[in-house]
């Protein structure tokens, strides 16, 4: 590999198996080698996890948009009296799982949602308890940090008590990645002051994880955060897998400016930065086996590049996203999962259909669904 002009110590270190620091980290966010850094981190993914990209076949669901936080990159959470503010029934919920049945390969579920000002925690248990109960074969991924936080809060119960009940009655069997932003007491105080702290935050990951419940991790970048604070960001959730190793898969999620209050002052992000924020956080994330390009958020093109850019990770049909498409997501609201196994396949990677916890349900060989793609 030929390193970008005063990188090489970087590349040999990443070459040699040594951990990056955090002044490489903010070195290489200053790095305009693209190709350079993409096939470092390319190279560390084919090293990690060989060439099996893993994807899900799944359906969304948010049970709520009605939200008491006012994020102010957010477009999906709103007030109760808002336009298109909605709550739905254990009924509604129903409903939606089994318009996505009709997908015979449907596997399991993604269910997060706003944090309702009148509900209580039981009203979102019951609900992702009848889920569970009418589709007990669907592994379901639920539940952000910031929702359990919130929930511990309401019910007064503790973060374990409230993971046990969410596990033992929901059948939740992991928890999904959103809410971390930017691990930042400055971020969080400017941008979303109401909801769970970036120690909150952190702290259910931890429970979550002793309790064996696996979760995964994100990072909300593009918007006010320096840097420095990306890689902090990076660094602390590397600090928590050394401990625990119970993160499963990292995702990029670029702010999206859209419909938000943060939109007005800020651009979206270039694929420029998608992609390099992609490879770094690849290179940082050495204890992590699994990095995710998710479609919904960078686009379906961007998405298949990043798979040469660290990804083996490339999320899931999701039936019909809203949450990001609030805020102007220019990707589809579904793919079918041809779609996907052609995406990956063209990248000259092989599609493997995952659960929440990533065990295989099958390899996709060549030429095994529809022809070739
Ligand atoms: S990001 Fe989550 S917590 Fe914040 S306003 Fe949106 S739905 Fe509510």
């Amino acid at each position: 590999m030929l390193a970008a002009r005063d990188y090489q110590d970087i590349e040999d270190k990443v070459l040699r198996g040594e951990r990056l620091t955090r002044e490489d980290g903010v070195r290489l966010f200053h790095c305009t080698d693209l190709a350079w850094l993409g096939a470092l981190a390319d190279h560390v993914r084919r090293v990690t996890c060989g060439d099996i990209v893993y994807y899900n076949v799944n359906c969304h669901v948010n049970l709520t948009n009605i939200c008491t936080s006012h994020c102010a990159f957010c477009a999906f959470g709103r007030d109760a009296d808002a336009k298109g503010a909605y709550a739905m029934t254990e009924q509604d919920a129903i409903s939606l799982v089994e318009d996505a049945m009709r997908d015979p390969n449907l596997a399991g579920l993604h269910v997060v949602s706003g944090l309702h000002p009148t509900w209580t925690f039981e009203d979102y248990v019951s609900r992702l308890e009848a889920i569970h109960r009418r589709f007990p074969t669907l592994y379901i991924k639920g539940f952000t940090g910031v929702e359990i936080t919130h929930f511990a809060k309401i019910s007064g119960l503790s973060v374990r008590a409230v993971l046990m009940e969410l596990k033992e009655r929901g059948g939740l069997q992991a928890i999904a990645g959103g809410g971390a932003e930017i691990l930042s007491d400055r971020v969080r105080g400017a941008l979303c002051p109401e909801k769970a702290t970036a120690d909150e935050w952190l702290l259910v990951a931890r429970t979550a994880h002793g309790l064996g419940i696996k979760s995964n991790a994100s990072m909300l970048y593009g918007h006010i955060e320096t840097l420095e604070e990306r890689v902090d960001h990076l660094i602390r959730l590397r600090d928590l897998q050394d401990e625990t190793g119970g993160f499963q898969t990292f995702i990029c999620f670029p702010f999206l400016p859209k419909h938000t209050k943060l939109g007005e002052k800020v651009k979206q992000t270039s694929m420029w930065d998608d992609l390099r924020t992609m490879a770094i956080s690849r290179l940082m994330l050495d204890n992590f086996r699994n990095i995710k390009a998710y479609w919904v958020m960078l686009t379906v093109p961007v998405a298949q590049v990043a798979l040469g850019f660290g990804a083996n990770d490339i999320d899931g049909t999701v039936h019909k996203e809203t949450i990001l498409h609030d805020a102007g997501a220019a990707s589809p609201v579904a793919l079918a999962e041809d779609q996907i196994i052609r995406i990956i396949r063209e990248a000259g990677r092989r599609p493997a259909a995952c659960d929440c916890n990533f065990n295989i349900l099958r390899i996709v060989d060549e030429g095994a669904r529809h022809g070739q793609h």
